[in-house]
């Protein structure tokens, strides 16, 4: 067995190879699904190998994988490589705490607290609110559903529900919506889904008249899910006149700042969030705007007394010394739990908050220059919106899907597609703050590269004209 120095050894001799990879081959080479066990031996078998088989093998999984740290990674709501939180992810694994107790993870508890402290400085939480670091912004949105239900009906922790509760988002918010409500126990078919105005933003209106209808009908409302960046569109909901009707009604206010909650460090882009200290509970990933490795997701607490009724359990065996502010795991899902708040620290500290502000500031000038480029090119149609980083788009008449899949099956670039209303077009997300202008051009310019030497690129089917 080789000792941890020599692999370390190797770490490095790896990252270099992957570094250099990402250089010369920005678009790893795409392995059909069905010939992927022929193409890399991802074997395991009875027999150790001798380490120079052991590297080829590393090395060659490296190279096949995809790359998201390249300027020409676009497909998901993040991307590039911020070094400090990836030195802080990698002392992460060396250290290998748990974060659910003082005993285990010392001053890991207080990186953890003090990261969540500032956080809730700076939306104006006050003295009583706390967080956690859930394991992503599904389950953030999960524990902030459960909060609710159990505020509504605290009987529900022991007797189940009592109550016909009823859950509302906008119809652009995340699936997860649609999967917490069934493990919450409320149901899928007890969300309403609320419309959104011609820019991706729920009506607050039309919130109001569906709780009024509701409780008409019967029903208990308990939560509002309101979106900080929605998925495809990058849109913020009108958190202050959402606040306006779920305080009024006594609902719990979520915002699932996920995609663009980290604008609250932003003097320039924290207004799309004004009213945020009026929400119940709000969480933000870091490993999407603020770049960090996966995962890293923040939920705060406003009344952190949530977060005890309904996540803390007595064990005992676990829970021996120094009391619960400093025993983190009485406020978490899981019980051992990943050290996620490492990464953000080292980022955080190195970077001082002001380079927090850069990051977010950035994304929001590249989405600026891709818009720009877009409005003066008139063989592109935009249907995205100010203030947003992602940037919605059709060229020619080209069919989005069709153009994003032989992009990608031609290791060009890697981006996707999304669809609002009757559109479906592409989605370049300016989230990797690693990118710079030229780098936003360039992925234009090998777009139309493409489409000039490649011809037969389906086109957009006509739409069925409806008469009258
Ligand atoms: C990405 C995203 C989520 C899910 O976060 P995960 O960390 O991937 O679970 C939830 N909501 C929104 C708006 C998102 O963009």
């Amino acid at each position: 067995m080789s000792s941890i120095s020599n692999d370390l050894v190797l770490f490095n001799e790896l990252v270099e190879v992957l570094i250099n990879e990402e250089k010369s081959h920005p678009v790893a080479d795409r392995i059909d699904p069905g010939k992927l066990y022929d193409t890399v031996d991802l074997s395991l078998n009875p027999s150790a190998i001798i380490d120079d088989e052991f590297k080829k093998v590393l090395k060659d999984v490296l190279v096949s994988t995809p790359k998201t740290a390249t300027s020409l990674f676009f497909n998901q709501l993040f991307g590039g490589r911020q070094s400090k939180a990836v030195l802080g992810d990698l002392l992460a694994v060396m250290l290998n705490n748990s974060m659910y107790t003082y005993k285990v993870a010392g001053p890991q508890v207080g990186i953890e607290q003090e990261i969540i402290r500032q956080s809730c400085d700076i939306i104006g939480y006050g003295d009583q609110s706390n967080g956690t670091f859930p394991t992503g912004g599904s389950m953030s949105n999960y524990m902030a559903l459960v909060m609710a239900r159990d505020a509504k009906d605290p009987n529900c922790r022991s007797e189940g529900m009592s109550k016909p509760m009823v859950v509302y988002t906008s119809k652009e918010s995340h699936y997860s919506n649609g999967k917490n409500a069934s493990f919450a126990g409320i149901g899928k078919n007890n969300i309403r889904y609320i419309a959104a105005d011609s820019n991706g933003r729920m009506i607050p209106e039309k919130l109001e008249q569906q709780i009024i209808e509701d409780i008409k009908e019967g029903f208990t409302p308990t939560y509002v899910n309101a979106t900080a960046g929605t998925t495809v569109l990058g849109a913020f909901d009108p958190i202050d006149k959402i606040a306006d009707v779920t305080e009024k009604y006594g609902v719990w206010l979520h915002v699932d700042g996920a995609y663009c909650g980290s604008v609250i460090f932003s003097d320039k882009y924290k207004h799309l969030v004004t009213g945020i200290e009026r929400s119940n509970s709000f969480s933000y990933n870091a490993h999407k705007m603020l770049g960090t490795p996966l995962t890293c997701s923040i939920i705060l607490v406003n009344d952190k007394k949530h977060l005890h009724d309904s996540f803390s359990n007595q064990a005992d065996y676990l829970y021996q010394t120094d009391g619960d502010d400093f025993n983190l795991g009485k406020t978490s899902f899981q019980c051992g739990r990943r050290n996620d708040a490492l990464k953000f620290w080292t980022l955080w500290k190195s970077a001082g908050t002001n380079g927090l502000t850069q990051i977010v500031d950035h994304q929001f000038e590249l989405a600026n220059v891709a818009r720009e480029y877009i409005r003066n090119n008139s063989n592109y149609t935009l249907y995205s919106f100010d203030d947003s980083i992602s940037i919605c788009f059709n060229y020619k008449d080209l069919d989005p899907s069709a153009l994003c899949t032989a992009l990608y099956e031609h290791q060009v670039t890697v981006v996707g597609f999304g669809s609002f209303e009757e559109d479906t077009f592409i989605r370049l997300v300016t989230i990797n703050a690693n990118n710079e202008k030229n780098d936003i051009l360039n992925f234009f310019k090998i777009l139309e590269e493409f489409v000039e030497k490649t011809p037969n690129l389906k086109k957009i089917e006509d739409k069925i004209l409806e008469g009258s």
